[in-house]
């Protein structure tokens, strides 16, 4: 049975990486860690089922959102969304984000809501997530024992679940540097401007004289997790993107996913819209490196 009252539950405040790691350790999954809690406060009021929620807002360290040209970037477990949009940076070296981020829901969300729960929630509808898994890069997680990255092609496991433990805070996440000639994506499609994704889709093209050197594209609200298209890359790789090359892509698509009619939308829409999205995305990608 669900209820919408709040269960209850003990809400621990630590102060530092440490205390968090150390009250993991003993709760295990008997605690949730607290971001934004723009899901997990929704999720307590529903079947999710935890006496211990670990809130990160006093934990410093976590709030960085840095850039370096040789390294990448690295965003905090508790970069907001509004920090995304603010830097100029992501919007420069890393578009698809920055363009998932302009999207994402309503300002209020946006300055509550962190990149990383978002990547946590391991949904298919997960806006931000879905631009980090065409750009690429590794979740950082830390527990007693010591750190571990895990790639982000490895990191979500099926709906809702990811590669982390239940003793493991996740730190930050990593996106490599921009590649020379690197463009890059986002594009959604919701029922009104404020709803989660129906269907999305995000491109990384690493573009050298007309020819595409090296593609990762990935949808998201296509199966029970977002996922990336090897076909359609491996019909961009190589190529020089023609009208020809993108309606291959278009017939192309559809084969790669396997979407399910849910409340958004049904699963014969998202298979007939798919390619068309993901032809749209790449153009979107090339008129400008996206950065719009
Ligand atoms: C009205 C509304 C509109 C929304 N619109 C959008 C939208 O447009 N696009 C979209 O993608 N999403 C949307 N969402 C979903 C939600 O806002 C996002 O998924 C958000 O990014 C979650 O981040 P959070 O900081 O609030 O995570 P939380 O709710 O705090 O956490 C989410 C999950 O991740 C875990 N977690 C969080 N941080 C860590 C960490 N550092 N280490 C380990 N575990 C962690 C939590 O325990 C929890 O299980 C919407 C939600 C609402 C309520």
């Amino acid at each position: 049975m669900t209820s919408r009252v709040m269960r209850d539950f003990d809400l621990l405040l630590p102060e530092s990486v440490a205390e968090v790691v150390d009250l993991l350790t003993r709760h295990k999954n008997n605690a949730a860690i607290l971001a934004g809690g723009t899901d997990l406060l929704i999720a307590l009021k529903f079947d999710y089922a935890v006496d211990n929620v670990i809130s990160l807002a006093l934990v410093p360290g976590l709030a960085e959102l840095t850039f370096d040209p040789e390294k990448g970037l690295v965003i905090g477990a508790r970069v907001t969304i509004a920090d995304i949009l603010k830097s100029p940076e992501v919007r420069e070296n890393y578009p698809a984000l920055w363009q998932a981020a302009k999207v994402f829901a309503t300002p209020q969300l946006r300055n509550t809501a962190t990149v990383l729960g978002n990547v946590l929630r391991a949904s298919p509808a997960g806006d931000c997530s879905l631009a980090l898994l065409a750009l690429g890069g590794s979740v950082l997680l830390k527990n007693s024992r010591g750190e571990r990255e895990v790639d982000i092609d490895n990191f979500w496991i099926s709906y809702g679940v990811t590669a982390r433990q239940d003793d493991e805070l996740a730190m930050a996440f990593k996106i490599p540097p921009p590649a020379a000639g690197q463009k890059s994506a986002f594009r959604r499609m919701t029922r009104t401007t404020e709803d989660l994704s129906k269907i999305s889709a995000a491109v990384s093209l690493q573009m050298g004289g007309g020819t595409c050197q090296t593609a990762r594209v990935a949808m998201g609200c296509v199966g029970p997790t977002l996922v990336r298209l090897p076909g359609v890359e491996k019909i961009l790789e190589g190529a020089e993107i023609s009208p020809e090359v993108l309606q291959e892509i278009v017939a192309a698509t559809a084969a790669e996913i396997n979407p399910i009619d849910d409340k958004r939308s049904s699963a014969e829409y998202r298979l007939k819209v798919a390619g068309v999205l993901v032809k749209r995305v790449i153009g979107q990608a090339l008129d400008n490196g996206g950065n719009n």
